[in-house]
């Protein structure tokens, strides 16, 4: 019941942002074809304590999250390249002025999709994996605690993976370190008290990366980079397929970095009014393509019609 509580509390938050997003998309979509944001690596901060300075953590199906609503932004010296202004968070564009892709709050796809992991007992040991589109990034977490080898996360706004998904990232390994390993996650109680203070990187933190810029940029820093990169086993993917328009970007996206015997989890509602996308057109879009096989493997129908979709390359084993 808490659960559903803490979803129903962080919907509240900035819950008209994907409207508010599609009325600026309109505006937006010539600029950004002309102009697709940058994509960036963030660093991991050598001092873990500050990260969750003044942040109001909350627990949500296990795990920790930054409470937006109560987050205190701080301008860092000289402002970071989004403008972020010293104010209290009201709404995402008091956050995040320009295109905003909805990174700031939990959508509930994502909790469907953890929901279904433990259902389809989904395997993330040694596996690599990506949480694409991430926002607060508690797919990707799911993955660590599942000792996945390495996880990275992709946001489109650069905010939202320094001032959400990295603190969640580390409010969760800082606890996870001080539990040890011996919790059973699935009968553990939820953590009641913050994490420990982090004197050295957690080996959990060092097999995180972080990235932000839209999908193609993203794809293309990871394949270009002289860092070493190999393909992901696993890619998770939460109410991205919103946008028609962005569905080129995705699928090539996902085909460029999902390894040949890779695994997708996307996880969507059936359709998104006033936006035009959903998981039928994207289903459609995928055939098209020719590249995935995919099949829908749950239904959620409560409400508004949610499901879980599976791809992986046509030409797998
Ligand atoms: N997965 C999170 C969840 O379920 O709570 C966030 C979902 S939010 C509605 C959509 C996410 O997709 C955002 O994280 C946004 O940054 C990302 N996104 C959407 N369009 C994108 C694009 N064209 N390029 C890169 N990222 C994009």
């Amino acid at each position: 019941e808490s659960a559903e509580k803490s979803k129903q509390a962080a919907d509240t938050v900035a819950d008209s942002s994907l409207r508010l997003s599609t009325d600026k998309h309109q505006d937006e979509t010539s600029k950004k074809k002309l102009c697709l944001k940058a994509a960036k690596e963030h660093n991991i901060p050598e001092d873990l304590n500050k990260v969750l300075e003044n942040k109001v953590l909350e627990t949500v199906s296990d795990l920790y999250y930054i409470n937006m609503s109560a987050v205190e932004m701080t301008c860092l010296d000289g402002g970071d390249e989004e403008g972020i202004v010293s104010k209290s968070v009201s709404s995402h564009s008091d956050l995040i002025p320009g295109v905003y892709e909805g990174g700031l709050k939990i959508w509930e796809c994502t909790f469907d999709l953890i929901e279904y992991f433990s259902e389809a007992e989904i395997e993330f040991t040694n596996k690599t994996v990506l949480d694409l589109g991430c926002g607060a990034g508690l797919l990707g977490i799911v993955a660590l605690r599942g000792k996945a080898e390495k996880v990275h996360f992709q946001d489109y706004n650069s905010t939202v993976i320094d001032k959400i998904t990295l603190p969640n990232v580390v409010a969760n390994c800082l606890n996870e370190s001080s539990r040890g390993d011996s919790g059973d996650r699935k009968t553990s109680k939820p953590p009641l008290k913050r994490p420990r203070k982090a004197e050295c990187l957690p080996d959990v933190l060092t097999k995180c990366r972080f990235f932000s810029g839209e999908w193609s940029e993203v794809s293309q820093l990871l394949l270009s980079s002289n860092k070493p990169f190999s393909k992901y086993d696993i890619i998770l993917t939460s109410e991205t397929i919103y946008n028609p328009d962005y569905y080129s970007a995705l699928h090539d996206t996902l085909a460029q970095l999902l390894d040949r015997n890779g695994h997708v989890y996307l996880a969507s509602k059936a359709h998104y009014f006033g936006v035009g996308g959903g998981i039928y057109l994207f289903e459609k879009f995928i055939e098209e393509r020719n590249v995935f096989r995919s099949s829908i493997v749950k239904i959620i129908d409560k409400g508004l019609q949610r499901c879980i979709m599976e791809m992986a390359f046509k030409d797998s084993s």
